[in-house]
């Protein structure tokens, strides 16, 4: 149970360890990067450090850190901090999330579906509770799960308690994206970024995790996950695989089947993968379930064209489709096909994220994908 538990991110580390040994840690920090890829993972040894009674010096730099030379900090593990800590009922740790709109005092409140971070919960959770005094006496630590999805109106409200919290308050982000959060929030935390995963990696984890996975499954579902080892397992979850040999399939016949059947078995699809995401997040409508789904499909397709630019141009170590390589050989189409047709997925992607309707969306980017790369007989 150490900080170290995370890992391949070395940038992360040195950060953190850069601060705590100066002494000078910030108050807040806002964790960025994709999901999945071990920033909740690090705010909780973060805060097991900040909270346990006498942290300790690891000996061993572990390889993660690459050069990194200064002294090291982990929590000791054994003290009754670290015990509560580590069974999630440290009175101090407070994991703030968006279904905690659920206990909070107020019904109207609680009646509400919690799909953003409102007002009344950080003020509730986080405002009022930094306001207490720490219940065991050392530190308060907050981690605010989904960051990007608190209000622009908690963002504000949230401001004072960001630039001066009370004496060892911390304050720790996690946010997937930059692009919800107003400057003036992002101004006030010390930015720490997480990238992606190396594809080996995931892959090795998840071989680990999930017993019964064939190597090559474990390898493609990380490729597809680009990096995140929280959604390869999601993908696996789902069956994601299975998803993307169809739709590999119904590429392979664009043209000369109708636009309305391949968009027909898309929604379809992307119907029976939402339904799985809801059973995952009861708080979102069928509709965005639905969405969701169908977000996932342009992403298989996307990934699908981008394999095959990249074996046009001869970069053939990124593939994710490595379970479908006679397809992708026989798939004979250039470099400026493979890219149109990234493009129009990518942009089919962004027109449901300003919530076009999903029928007239696939239906466009199938005709589209049609007249950029149709099938070839044979
Ligand atoms: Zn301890």
């Amino acid at each position: 149970m150490s900080i170290f538990d995370v890992r391949r991110q070395p940038r992360a580390h040195r950060i953190i360890q850069r601060a705590l040994s100066s002494g000078r840690l910030p108050h807040a920090y806002l964790f960025h990067g994709p999901d999945g890829v071990g920033k909740e993972l690090m705010a909780d040894r973060l805060a097991r450090i900040l909270l346990c009674e006498s942290p300790i010096r690891p000996a061993e730099p572990p390889e993660e850190l690459g050069e990194f030379t200064g002294p090291l900090c982990d929590a000791c593990g054994r003290c009754q901090d670290c015990v509560l800590t580590r069974a999630g009922t440290h009175p101090d740790l407070h994991l703030i999330h968006r279904k905690l709109h659920r206990y909070h005092p107020d019904p109207t409140v609680r009646s509400r579906k919690g799909l953003e971070l409102t007002v009344d919960v950080i003020r509730h959770f986080v405002i009022e509770a930094v306001g207490t005094k720490p219940a065991r006496g050392r530190a308060k630590v907050f981690i605010i799960r989904e960051a990007d999805r608190i209000t622009s109106q908690a963002q504000n409200a949230l401001l004072k308690t960001l630039e001066e919290p009370p004496a060892a308050t911390f304050l720790v982000l996690l946010a997937a994206g930059l692009d919800k959060l107003l400057p003036t929030t992002k101004s006030r935390c010390q930015p720490v970024p997480f990238g992606p995963l190396p594809t080996e990696f995931v892959a090795a984890k998840l071989s680990e995790l999930l017993t019964g996975i064939s190597p090559e499954d474990a390898r493609s579902y990380a490729a597809m996950a680009q990096g995140s080892l929280g959604m390869a397992q999601r993908y696996c979850e789902d069956g994601l695989e299975s998803y993307n040999e169809r739709v590999i399939e119904t590429l392979g016949r664009l043209g000369v089947v109708s636009v309305t059947r391949i968009a027909k078995q898309w929604l379809d699809d992307a119907k029976a993968l939402g339904a799985e995401y809801r059973n995952r997040d009861k708080g979102i409508s069928d509709t965005e379930a639905q969405r969701r789904g169908l977000k996932a499909i342009f992403s298989l397709v996307a990934a699908w064209f981008s394999d095959l630019l990249h074996i046009s141009t001869g970069g053939g170590e990124a593939i994710v489709n490595t379970n479908h390589a006679r397809r992708l050989a026989a798939a004979r189409i250039d470099p400026r096909q493979a890219a149109l047709a990234i493009r129009a997925a990518v942009d089919a992607e962004r027109h449901l994220e300003r919530n076009a309707s999903t029928q007239l969306t696939v239906e466009a980017l199938v005709t589209r994908l049609a007249r950029i790369a149709p099938a070839t007989p044979g």
